[in-house]
């Protein structure tokens, strides 16, 4: 395996912050966009034991679903690439723009595209639709949309396991759209620290659900479930009016943050979270010292989409 691009563990690095600060509590990023350039942050998580079945079982490319702008998609793409695997993406809606920076960046690493219709997309996780696909192409491994399946979780451990090497952490926010990546640091959470979720969505509290399944399928046990979930809780009104919704607010707040830190977050989902966790430093009315951790998933390729829909650049 051709895994020396990847950089794993990827950085913990440390960042002064002035509220942090004043609130006694050490930031860290976890610097999971550090990973590699273009399959970055927990997509990669995602697709790494994805991509080794795939290998393993002798499939000779990868089949994926994703909207037009999913950094899934990008990274699938450049993983397929990385590994010597063929790779196709369904992509959501037949007016997808093929042109756009994602799925331009996903053919010019060799991806077949195929637009289908919203109602054809939503039922690409039946087992007639998966069937229909043996039908056209051969060979082939499926990852669903966003890595979310077991591989896709199991990938995801590693994010908390490489995080207790470095420090102790009190607090951990990480960013959700499917709560895959979250599940698998749950089920990584052996010293159970505290985790934060951030919904990327509106309307987020599928998500708990989400969790509480992946979690059962494991455990197969409510009180161990139950156990995990007491050290999660999920913020689920800072969507900013929807997933890929922005405002100049938070554009501004990624602009700040820029500033500040030198790092830059992307709009969708580790800005929203970002936001979100300096919006709860002011509920700490204590001066215990703490260490908290913001997970940043990657997802930087996503910012020219929302160029493209709002004009100006964000940085
Ligand atoms: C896809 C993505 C997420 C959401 O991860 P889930 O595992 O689906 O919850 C979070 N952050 C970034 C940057 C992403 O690209």
């Amino acid at each position: 395996m051709n895994s020396e691009q990847f950089h794993i563990p990827s950085p913990l690095q440390k960042v002064l912050i002035k509220e942090f600060n004043e609130k006694n509590i050490e930031l860290y990023i976890k610097r999971d966009d550090l990973i590699h350039p273009e399959v970055s942050g927990n997509k990669w998580r995602k697709l790494k034991l994805n991509i080794e079945q795939a290998l393993f079982k002798g499939k000779d490319k990868i089949i994926t679903f994703g909207g037009a702008h999913s950094n899934h998609i990008a990274a699938t793409a450049k993983a397929a690439e990385i590994y010597g695997l063929k790779s196709i993406g369904i992509i959501r809606g037949e007016d997808a723009d093929f042109n756009n920076r994602t799925l331009s960046f996903a053919r010019s690493c060799g991806m077949k595209l195929m637009a289908v219709s919203r109602s054809e997309y939503r039922n690409s996780d039946t087992w007639d639709y998966k069937e229909s696909l043996k039908e056209k192409f051969e060979n082939f491994y499926l990852i669903p949309q966003g890595g979310e399946n077991f591989y896709g979780i199991n990938g995801c451990i590693d994010i908390i396991n490489e995080i207790e090497t470095a420090i102790s952490p009190d607090v951990i926010y990480v960013s959700c759209g499917t709560a895959t990546t979250i599940s698998g640091m749950i089920l990584g959470n052996k010293n159970h620290r505290k985790i934060i979720g951030v919904s990327a969505l509106k309307g987020g509290n599928f998500l708990l659900e989400n969790m509480r399944k992946n979690l059962m399928d494991v455990y197969s046990d409510e009180e161990t479930v139950q156990y995990a979930m007491e050290r999660v809780s999920l913020l689920t009104d800072y969507h900013f009016g929807g997933f890929a919704k922005v405002n100049e607010i938070l554009i501004d707040f990624m602009r700040e943050f820029h500033q500040l830190t030198g790092i830059k977050l992307d709009p969708i989902y580790t800005a929203k979270t970002a936001y979100a966790m300096l919006n709860k430093i002011r509920e700490k009315h204590n001066n215990k010292p703490e260490k908290w951790v913001l997970i940043h998933t990657g997802g930087l390729q996503g910012i020219a989409g929302i160029e493209e829909k709002t004009g100006p650049n964000v940085y």
